[in-house]
């Protein structure tokens, strides 16, 4: 393939890239994004291993299978619930694939024609490394706590912010040193170790209300890596590639701080959290518990109904009752609409991406802020599988983890359910005075059994 027909493929593949990111942006047009954007991948790589620049076709085919049918036996095996994990541990391999590129193209530099063009070399390789392996511990650690293995609340080491700040400021020397030696094993190597060091206690440092933050950071970094490996390999599209994930994942970000009232930059530079202080339930008082029978009782006799989904949901698979038991209602004249927060369960939209699943129509999901103000006329709410999103500690305790996020005000309501198994504390570890509060009555049980129980009770 000539060097022209490359170009002109890595052109279509970037538009239809474009085309990709845009259908994601809706549920309903989010299958055809997927689409495009796999056949804008099929265009890039058959361009890439067919174009000039590409030697050891076998070994690229080797690798491809090997790491395709990693990919396809994971991407098989892997539950809803497990996508953000999966999510962090792919922002990992980028951030991992950019150190290893930057070696590479230090170690056997292209052929330069000025002086200039080599010294914006060597700063293309250093960054690249840097934000390459921030990315790269980060991700592993969102990917531990996002699982369980690392504990979710924040690490709280004396004196971070000034760790973090040294680890800046040391790298800016290392890089002038590294230019002004026309390159250095040694400052690439300690830089490389400082920024593992760094990616690993920046989001170490940030409390489990943070981490949708944290993800849709590391998909930003991840997307800046992978240009900085464009640059370093002279590959416009990667560059394209890596501006695209950069700079939506960055715009994610921002709509995610803007949803839990954060500042960006307090959450990167080393989280909330830090002065959890945990209520027991003997501070909140008495929980009252109710039946299946009898919510199915104060559904038949309301007027209007709202399902507020969390994270529990998910666990559960409970999607599919809870859309038999709108039908239902609805046939019975009940109105029904579901309340979704911004953050609720662990990836951004999972919660419209489950009711889509279950196919809960789409005129009836609304956003927090398009039903928070009608809670107060709803006569009952059922809280499936969801805590920290409707937690009124968030506006009434200054003191709270997640003081100042935007929460469902459920409370509002004339009845409030809560569907969970026990008494524990959502993600971000703190107990919901919500509970204890005069109209809310739990029902306790796996989610799916509790709201198949409330159906055959209808
Ligand atoms: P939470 O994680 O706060 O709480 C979920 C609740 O579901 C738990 O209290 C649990 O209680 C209950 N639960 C678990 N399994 C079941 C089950 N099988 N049946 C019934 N209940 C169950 O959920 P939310 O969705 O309200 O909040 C999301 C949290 O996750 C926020 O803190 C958010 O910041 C964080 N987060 C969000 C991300 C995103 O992008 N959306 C990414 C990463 C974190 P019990 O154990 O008692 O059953």
């Amino acid at each position: 393939m000539s060097a022209g027909l490359v170009q002109a493929a890595y052109i279509v593949a970037a538009f239809f890239f474009f085309l990709s990111l845009k259908g994601l942006s809706k549920q309903e047009t989010a299958r055809s994004g997927n689409y495009f954007g796999i056949a804008g991948m099929a265009i890039a790589l058959i361009a890439t291993i067919f174009g000039p620049d590409s030697q050891g076709f076998i070994w690229i085919i080797i690798a491809m299978v090997i790491g395709g049918g990693i990919g396809i036996h994971y991407a098989k095996k892997v539950e809803m619930t497990e996508m953000p994990e999966l999510v962090a541990i792919l922002h990992s391999f980028v951030g991992m694939a950019a150190v290893l590129v930057g070696y590479n193209s230090y170690i056997d530099a292209p052929e330069v024609a000025t002086h200039a063009e080599h010294v914006i070399h060597l700063v293309e390789v250093f960054l690249g490394v840097f934000i390459g392996a921030v990315t790269f511990t980060g991700s592993v650690v969102a990917f531990g706590k996002l699982r369980g293995i690392i504990s979710s609340s924040p690490l709280n080491l004396p004196h971070k912010h000034k760790m973090n700040l040294a680890a800046i400021i040391v790298s800016i020397f290392l890089l002038l040193h590294f230019v002004n030696a026309d390159g250095s094993m040694f400052a690439m190597i300690l830089m490389t170790l400082i920024a593992f060091a760094f990616g690993y206690h920046l989001v170490a440092s940030i409390g489990g209300a943070d981490m949708p933050v944290v993800v849709s950071m590391l998909n930003s970094y991840s997307g800046w890596a992978a240009a900085a490996a464009g640059f370093m390999l002279a590959n416009d599209l990667l560059i394209i590639t890596g501006a695209f994930v950069g700079s939506s994942g960055a715009i994610l970000s921002y709509i995610m701080c803007k949803a839990m009232n954060r500042s960006f930059i307090s959450v990167i530079a080393g989280g909330f959290g830090q002065e959890v202080v945990i209520s027991t339930d003997e501070e909140q008082g008495e929980h009252r518990e109710t039946t299946a029978e009898e919510v199915a009782e104060m559904l038949k006799n309301s007027k209007s109904v709202v399902i507020t989904p969390g994270y529990g949901m998910a666990v559960a698979q409970a999607q599919y009752p809870v859309h038999e038991i709108t039908d239902k209602l609805r046939s019975q004249g009940v109105e029904v609409r579901f309340g979704i927060h911004p953050v609720a369960g662990r990836l951004p939209g999972h919660m419209n991406v489950l009711l889509a699943e279950a196919k809960v129509p789409y005129d009836i999901v609304l956003e927090m802020d398009e039903i928070n103000d009608d809670l107060a006329e709803t006569d009952t709410v059922l809280v499936i599988g969801a805590n920290d999103t409707v937690n009124p500690a968030a506006l009434d305790d200054p003191n709270s983890p997640i003081a100042g996020m935007p929460v469902l005000e459920v409370w509002n309501a004339k009845n409030v359910i809560v569907f969970k198994r026990s008494m524990n504390t959502g993600y971000a570890g703190v107990q919901n005075p919500l509970f204890f509060k005069e109209n809310t009555q739990m029902l306790f049980g796996d989610a799916k059994e509790s709201v198949e129980a409330i159906f055959k009770a209808l």
